[in-house]
């Protein structure tokens, strides 16, 4: 017998690797197929919750495999519906994940690291180093854990999922997209890609290779300038890929796959609030088509960063309208329990 600790998490095996194991305990390659489904579609946390799976065989699993999980650890409720999760991975590690309630959709938001490796200036997950990637099965996990909740909580199904939480999603790469497969597959949860939007500072090699690999689901990249020495100012990952390697990546995005890209963008005051800024801005929109979310700025702590006024987000909106620019403002949710955007970092 393996020891507890050693035993590897059958999720992490491929479905022909489960299809080999069956083989070689004697089992028929189907029992595969059950079991998978199992594990994924219907995300069971315990080999004796396989019913159709008989004893012996479950007792045999349960020698080799373990069925790693994840936990919500505490949820905290915001007084606009946002439930915030802290979740605990199997090692201890917490990571957050976001349910957010709106009108006509509930959106879930996961992350995709431990931390972040990434020193965006106004984020608080920057301030905690990166400690590890997210393997497939802890993403897939935190969707299903948000799915229950909104089927729980609100009586409707769980219709988007954003990777906006916790970590940079392009330098967990293999692992996010496995994990989407997973999510998107009829053989997992089944949703439509279209419904899925990664998030990412933009690091124009993986962006490329996101072309490449024809994804289906939508990209978002955070912006936040159109000037070199303003993007760098506020993170830092400017100074290795600068805006025109961005561009670049993106012009080969669309060439690709002629999807259009949605910019997240803050407007800080004394920081991007003038004109010049908007249009560079603009001037950036014009590479591929795009949109631009304009998001409100949550603040983490010593107030080097502030919103800006209402009237220089007012300016940005005028100016991208006239240029035909597709715009949202967005105002943030889950402010009172920290879980708004860049506000997660375990405080507890
Ligand atoms: N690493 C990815 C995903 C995580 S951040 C990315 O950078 O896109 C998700 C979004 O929240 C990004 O657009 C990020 O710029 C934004 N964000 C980070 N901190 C913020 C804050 N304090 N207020 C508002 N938005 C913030």
């Amino acid at each position: 017998m393996i020891a507890e600790e050693q035993k590897k998490d059958i999720r992490r095996l491929s479905r022909e690797q489960v299809t080999e194991y069956f083989l070689s305990i004697g089992e028929k390659a189907f029992r595969a197929k059950q079991v998978y489904e199992w594990l994924w579609k219907k995300a069971v946390k315990d080999f004796d919750e396989m019913t159709n799976i008989s004893i012996q065989t479950r007792k045999q699993l349960k020698k080799d495999f373990v069925i790693n999980q994840i936990a919500v650890d505490q949820m905290q409720r915001s007084s606009d519906g946002t439930i915030k999760n802290a979740i605990k991975l199997y090692d201890d590690k917490v990571v957050e994940s976001v349910l957010i309630p709106a009108k006509k959709r509930i959106t879930a938001c996961v992350s995709s690291q431990v931390g972040c490796s990434l020193d965006c200036n106004f984020c608080a997950t920057a301030r905690l180093k990166r400690m590890r990637n997210l393997n497939p099965d802890e993403i897939y996990d935190q969707v299903v854990a948000i799915k229950d909740q909104s089927e729980l909580y609100f009586d409707r199904p769980l219709t988007n999922i954003v990777f906006m939480g916790m970590g940079e999603p392009l330098l967990n790469y293999n692992n996010v997209l496995a994990a989407i497969d997973k999510i998107t597959n009829p053989k997992g949860l089944g949703m439509s890609p279209k419904r899925i939007t990664l998030s990412t500072v933009g690091i124009p090699k993986m962006i490329k290779k996101l072309a490449d690999d024809e994804v289906k689901f939508n990209l978002a990249v955070s912006l936040h300038s159109g000037i070199d020495e303003v993007r760098s100012r506020v993170m830092p990952i400017n100074d290795k890929s600068p805006l025109e390697d961005l561009a670049d990546s993106l012009r080969y995005w669309y060439e690709k796959t002629q999807r259009k890209v949605t910019y997240e963008y803050v407007v800080w005051r004394g920081i991007n609030d003038t004109e010049k800024d908007a249009r560079a801005l603009v001037k950036f929109c014009k590479v591929i088509p795009s949109k631009v979310n304009i998001i409100e700025y949550n603040p983490i702590d010593d107030g080097e960063f502030q919103q800006a006024s209402v009237e220089a987000v007012a300016m940005y909106k005028v100016m991208l309208e006239q240029n035909d620019i597709v715009v949202n403002v967005r105002h943030s949710r889950g402010k009172d329990i920290d879980a708004a955007c860049g506000q997660l970092a375990n405080k507890n």
